[in-house]
């Protein structure tokens, strides 16, 4: 059986960031950029007043002094060449280009018109109210690197260089495929002895969460038909994440489908719990396979260690493979907490203000407990943590 850091490890040797795509701004929000953005150029690209008022030379412009008001105006969204000359102001609007021989902009809340002839109340300095051309970005500056997540405001920040496009990775198309004869989908009337299908739109969720496209498709246990469901999703996707059905259960049929169907394990079994069903293999096409235990806790825990951080490399985003894992944090037990067994635990857990507790039933079938939980609190096997003690936990 693998340690887990092995484990994700293994996985993580077989991912690199998938191919890249050029995508519009509008597609790109929280996308990784896959090379760096040079400023194609100067911000603001002239310079400009940054009030309403009149462009003035600062030498002339002190408390009382009476300027000649310039007949033409400047106002934004067109440069009209202005030169302005000794003893003259020239009315200008916020946004407007500077007229030559200028270097300052009076507020209009600071002046008095009459009859040609403005009058300052106020004196201002060399350069005051003016934004400088290449005062924000300079072109040839370096803006964005590699590896930087698209925020709101860096689109921004592209948009005002002008740049309508950026590269960025595919996200990967993973197809999920839940088994079992006992499921039935939200919706239909439920039979004795069967229960509703959790884990489809769980995993759909976690995957669109992590950052992937998803589709999801279900078999029943019979090999005819779960090769048949298998094949078609090995063939369309860049993951494949089957969920039950990979234990030792006599109709347990995912393992030797997907060897059939020319899958090689990499690995099956982790010492980890709840997972330790889980399997990781690979198709000679590429497609990655990953098999998650049944029950949801276990297949949403297995899928938040192992498959996320996948999802995250294709996508650009520096994953460390660390002992315990990309995103691990430290809080303080406000409660008591073991773990007796010899594989470590992550148990579902509520995290406020750095301070964890466990969230309701610890059963790998037991989703209320999961649903109510904000983070995975991670024991190490014999672990045991009294309140007040640290512990780790990541947040899901
Ligand atoms: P398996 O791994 O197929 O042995 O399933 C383990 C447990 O998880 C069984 O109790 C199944 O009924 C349950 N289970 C399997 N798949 C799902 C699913 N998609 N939604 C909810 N429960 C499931
Ligand atoms: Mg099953």
């Amino acid at each position: 059986m693998l340690e887990e850091s092995e484990a994700r490890h293994r996985i993580l040797e077989w991912t690199s960031p998938g191919s890249v795509i050029w995508v519009p701004l509008e597609l790109a929000l929280d996308q990784v950029l896959s090379q760096e953005i040079v400023g194609l150029i100067d911000s603001p690209p002239f310079d400009n007043s940054s009030m309403d008022g009149y462009a003035v030379r600062a030498s002339e412009a002190f408390a009382g002094a009476r300027l000649r008001l310039v007949e033409t105006v400047q106002p934004a969204g067109g440069d009209l060449g202005l030169t302005l000359d000794a003893g003259e102001a020239i009315r200008i609007f916020t946004g407007a280009p500077l007229p030559t021989g200028a270097d300052a902009v009076v507020m209009q809340e600071d002046v008095e018109v009459a009859g040609g002839i403005i009058t300052l109340h106020e004196g201002v300095e060399p350069g005051e109210n003016v934004r400088r051309r290449g005062g924000d970005v300079c072109a040839g500056q370096i803006l964005l690197r590699r590896g930087e997540v698209l925020t709101p405001a860096r689109l921004g920040l592209l948009a005002s260089q002008g740049i309508p496009e950026v590269p960025i990775h595919a996200r990967p198309l993973v197809q999920i495929v839940t088994t079992g004869d006992e499921l039935v989908e939200p919706g239909a009337p439920l039979l004795p002895g069967e229960i509703y299908n959790s884990n489809s739109p769980m995993l759909q969720a976690a995957v669109a969460r992590a950052g992937a496209i998803g589709a999801a498709s279900h078999a029943i246990d019979n090999p005819e038909i779960l090769r048949e469901t298998l094949s078609r999703a090995l063939a369309a996707a860049d993951l494949v994440v089957v969920a039950g059905g990979v234990s030792v259960g006599e109709r347990d049929y995912v393992k030797e489908t997907l060897t059939e169907l020319g899958v090689e394990t990499e690995f099956w079994r982790v010492r980890v719990k709840p997972g330790k069903p889980f399997l990781f293999g690979r198709h000679p096409d590429g497609t990655l396979v990953f098999g998650l235990p049944g029950n949801p806790v276990s297949a949403f825990v297995t899928f938040t260690l192992f498959v996320a951080p996948v999802i995250h490399r294709l996508l650009g985003h520096e994953v460390e493979a660390g002992p315990a894992g990309p995103g691990t944090l430290s809080g303080i037990a406000a409660e008591a907490m073991a773990n007796p067994g010899d594989r470590p635990h992550y148990l579902r857990g509520i995290v406020e203000n750095g301070r964890v507790r466990l969230s309701g039933t610890q059963q790998s079938h037991a989703i209320y407990g999961l649903s109510r939980a904000n983070c995975l609190i991670r024991l190490a096997p014999d672990q045991s943590v009294a309140p007040g003690e640290p512990v780790i936990y990541r947040l899901i």
